[in-house]
């Protein structure tokens, strides 16, 4: 139980005469606010939460990005990662690193293969035609980060086998960002 002013909390602590959520009429719980209103889904409240969070990862990624292009002397924290295998592909290769992010306009996945599929960020290097990163976020009730991950995991894994038949070095990954704040350990 969460001491947050739902709907179902206001309505335990005799605040309020009904515990139903204003939108749909379900009751107003934590879970059901954040994740599970058909009604606020519907509005675009989730798709919005999505897009902020996203926005903010493609922030940092840009950042990385560009500082590989310019060849800036890199911070700590970078040269730190350029072991891992998250940034490190960044950092390691040539620096001809396209970002593309379904935002502001819908995404088109690089000519590499056909697909209607449009992960939410796509990186890849054009020049070398050797490494494409594909990136799902996914913005869920806390417990079910696993399962979030799991199924991102497997839409996007047909799409890269096909580009790595083109020859292709492939990375999947899938993030999740909890929607009560706490990021997932391979964020
Ligand atoms: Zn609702």
């Amino acid at each position: 139980m969460y001491n947050v002013p739902t709907p179902a909390n206001c309505h335990r602590w005799d605040l309020v005469e009904t515990p139903d959520c204003p939108l749909c009429g379900q009751r107003g719980t934590l879970q059901h606010i954040l994740t599970s209103c058909h009604v606020a889904l519907s509005q675009g409240r989730y798709t919005w939460r999505h897009n902020q969070v996203l926005r903010e990862l493609t922030g940092v990624l840009e950042k990385e990005r560009k500082s590989v292009r310019s060849c800036q002397p890199r911070s700590k924290h970078t040269q730190t990662s350029r072991s891992e295998k998250s940034t490190g592909i960044i950092s390691q290769t040539a620096g001809d690193w396209r970002l593309e992010v379904d935002l502001n306009q819908r995404l088109t996945f690089p000519d590499i293969v056909p697909t209607n599929l449009r992960p939410d960020m796509v990186l890849w290097s054009p020049g070398t035609k050797k490494d494409i990163i594909i990136i799902e976020l996914t913005v869920p009730w806390e417990e079910r980060c696993s399962e979030a991950h799991e199924r991102k995991r497997a839409k996007y894994e047909a799409l890269l086998t096909e580009c790595r038949e083109q020859g292709w070095h492939t990375w999947n990954y899938p993030v999740e960002v909890g929607c009560r704040g706490f990021p997932g350990g391979r964020l």
